[in-house]
């Protein structure tokens, strides 16, 4: 056994990296060689450990199985131009994890510690992190309730883990979304602000009837009228109207992304007018058909931005211009990609080179 500055390291004897094809992963299911865990039990964290990534035993009574208790976050590491590796704007990331671990009766985790797991095991892993153009380390930091119990009470033990997986160009081409006005992800005073494992649970069906229906993903509304837009599948979601980059406000049904406050903070810094405020279907709809709607698209950690090329209303769908011919998008997604890649000046502060 050896140590790393803060946490016992089991390093793999064998590395797999060899046998993967870095450059070109299929999203989401190759893992890299360890994965950070630490266990949460009489009131407090264990010291925490990096090992071989891999399976676990688990009681069939885990809480998590039952009642839910499950929580995570999704981040990424990016090759930097001299061949280093920086992580972005991980403390958000950790906030957020903390207010989700709140919302759901859950241990929080100390900031600085959980830094310091994450860039621990991106250090451990630092050869996982792709070169390629597009690609990245995406890292799954998620807790859950282990204890066996059956009983609805919060659990008393808990288990958190950061695995990591390369990942290449998530690109998903152009969607067509549909205005969601039954099914609801979010309800005021529910979890939608926080990234629990149950809220993906409950989008499974309204998404696979919306394929049926011959789309991509579902524009969420709010839960009390469906009247006004929310999200975008599991992405924030971005507006260009009359000019002006629009994005639903957050509240507690709206998880507050990385990317869109990175995406409207760029877009502030390049002299776009920003607003965050209520955005009406009704409003959305005479937009597009008049042409004051000019892009739409999604914002998040996996895929970045994807342009939203036709929007089903409940009447009709009305197709956007060609995405193709779009100004605002493909600009603030290279300055963002630049940030994250270490290509020029950091004025925001985000990279954490590690
Ligand atoms: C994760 C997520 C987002 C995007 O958040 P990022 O921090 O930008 O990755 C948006 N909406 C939902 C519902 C999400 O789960």
């Amino acid at each position: 056994m050896m140590t790393t500055t803060l946490f016992d390291f089991h390093p793999v004897t064998t590395s797999r990296l060899g046998s993967v094809d870095l450059e070109n992963p299929a999203f989401g299911s190759v893992f890299s060689d360890h994965q950070f865990r630490m266990d949460f039990a009489d009131g407090q964290w264990s010291g925490g450990v990096i090992e071989p990534y891999g399976d676990m035993s688990l009681s069939p009574a885990a809480m998590a199985l039952h009642y839910g208790q499950a929580i995570f976050e999704g981040m990424k590491a990016f090759r930097q131009p001299d061949g280093g590796v920086a992580l972005f704007r991980p403390a958000d990331n950790i906030a957020r994890f903390n207010k989700s671990a709140e919302r759901l009766c859950m241990p929080t985790i100390d900031e600085g510690r959980f830094l310091s797991a994450l860039t621990e095991l991106v250090k451990a892993d630092r050869g996982w992190v792709p070169h390629g153009e597009g690609s990245s380390l995406y890292i799954r930091p998620f807790m859950f309730a282990s204890e066996a119990h059956v009983g609805v009470r919060p659990s008393e033990s808990y288990r958190f883990i950061i695995f990591t997986c390369p990942v290449g160009t998530y690109y998903k081409g152009n969607v067509k979304v549909k205005v969601e006005t039954f099914f609801t992800r979010a309800a005021p005073g529910g979890t939608g602000y926080a990234k629990a494992a149950g809220n993906y649970a409950a989008s499974l069906k309204p998404t696979a009837l919306a394929r049926e229906q011959g789309f991509d993903q579902i524009l969420w509304t709010d839960a009390v009228e469906h009247k006004y837009i929310e999200e975008s599948g599991t992405m924030n979601v971005m507006f260009v109207l009359d000019g002006k980059l629009v994005s639903p406000s957050l509240g507690d049904t709206v998880l507050s992304g990385v990317t869109r406050d990175s995406v409207l903070k760029i877009a502030a810094s390049q002299g776009m007018e920003i607003e965050e405020r209520k955005v009406p279907v009704a409003e959305l709809k005479a937009a597009a058909e008049s042409g004051a709607l000019t892009e739409a698209f999604g914002v998040g950690t996996a895929a970045t931005m994807t342009a939203i090329e036709a929007i089903g209303f409940p009447a009709e769908t009305v197709p956007l211009g060609d995405p193709n011919g779009w100004e605002v998008m493909p600009k603030l997604a290279k300055t963002l990609d630049d940030l994250r890649r270490g290509k020029g000046e950091d004025p925001f502060g985000w990279r954490v080179v590690i």
